[in-house]
């Protein structure tokens, strides 16, 4: 047999070895690609794990999945002992964007190509390219559907109150979101159409650290109780599910939702499912879809081709510096779901079976 059909024959026997020739590391030769996910926590990182492995494997790779349990620390070590064992290339969803620094210089040294996914790992050279969303986007999908679905874009004056919350302030993406998203509140808030009773609208005021919805859930009760005895709350921006649902829960112990107290519109990121059904029912308002497939086959075929001393294919070179240089981006598109059209995305796009949203 040729050496190409021997090696496609092995890796058929699930047998390759890490041994593959150095000009090509295509699949067929064995390659490893690791991949570090932030945490099982949230839905969608499990299945972007589960994802990622799928795309690879079907070109061929060999693959090891970490999770990070939301610690910085854990995520580190996991890192280097992929580096220590070996693998080809690494997909790195960073928990702390400016931890990474050293274990990417390991992964540099030892002539490992990094791809940052989903969020960019920061203050590094060693990171060859970013997969992810068009971040600033998801951020304006969340404001424009607050100030649409108050009415304010058709011509409501209000007042209309509104609290913020942001993501974690380890996570770069937490500036995008939330920029995005002032970029299209801001201008009522100026012209106090839309007010902050907390009066807490700078980003360090309201970051939610590692993403946690019990986090959110406690700060929202504050809220309630500080600024909101005798005025109603019409509108939350929350940059993801986990912590919209944490929210709605502080809004319900408060009563809204029942009697003639109307939920207020409450924002959302990632489509998980608790969410969606949370959309059906009448209590969070919207989410902003990802479609994590998408992600996962960018991510594979970055890898694919730096392995293989191709250029991935990129789309953006000029939004993301991470400190140490401007990394090139390939960013899908978001989608703002809601009552009205989360079927048609998500049922008839075929990211969710109906009876899973039961
Ligand atoms: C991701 C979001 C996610 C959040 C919390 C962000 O970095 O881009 O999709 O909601 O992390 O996990």
């Amino acid at each position: 047999a040729s050496a190409a059909s021997l090696a496609l024959t092995l890796t058929a026997c699930g047998q390759s070895g890490e041994g593959g020739s150095e000009e090509n590391k295509s699949g067929s030769d064995g390659a490893t690609v690791g991949i570090a996910m932030p945490t099982k926590s949230s839905e969608r990182w499990i299945t972007d794990g589960a994802n990622v492995e799928k795309e690879l494997k079907a070109k061929g790779f060999k693959t090891k999945l970490v999770f990070g349990e939301d610690d910085p620390d854990q995520q580190v070590s996991q890192i280097e002992n992929m580096i220590t064992q070996g693998v080809d290339a690494l997909i790195v969803a960073a928990i702390d964007n400016k931890s990474l620094g050293n274990v990417m210089q390991q992964a540099k040294d030892a002539d490992i190509p990094v791809i940052s996914y989903d969020r960019l790992i920061l203050g590094t050279e060693n990171v060859d390219y970013y997969a992810s969303f068009d971040n600033e986007k998801v951020g304006e999908l969340q404001g424009g559907y607050i100030v649409d679905k108050l009415g304010l874009k058709a011509g409501k004056k209000g007042p209309f109150n509104i609290e913020l919350f942001a993501g974690s302030n380890d996570d770069n993406n937490t500036r995008y979101f939330f920029n995005g998203a002032m970029k299209v509140l801001k201008p009522y808030m100026d012209k106090g159409q839309l007010v902050v009773r907390s009066k807490q609208t700078d980003l360090n005021q309201v970051t939610t650290l590692r993403w946690d919805g019990g986090t959110a859930q406690k700060r929202m009760d504050d809220l309630l109780t500080s600024s909101y005895r005798s005025a109603r709350v019409d509108a939350v921006l929350s940059p993801y599910d986990g912590i919209s649902i944490g929210i709605l829960s502080a809004l319900k112990s408060d009563g809204y939702g029942s009697g003639s107290k109307a939920m207020p519109v409450v924002t959302g990121q990632d489509a998980e499912i608790a969410s969606v059904k949370s959309i059906k029912a009448g209590q969070q308002t919207q989410t902003v879809f990802k479609d994590l497939r998408e992600l996962a086959k960018v991510a594979a075929s970055m890898v694919d081709a730096v392995l293989n001393d191709k250029k991935p294919e990129v789309n953006d070179t000029k939004s993301y510096d991470n400190g140490s240089k401007v990394v090139p981006a390939y960013l899908l598109q978001p989608v703002s779901v809601d009552k009205s059209n989360w079927e048609k995305i998500l049922v008839d796009g075929g990211y969710y079976s109906a009876d899973k949203l039961n």
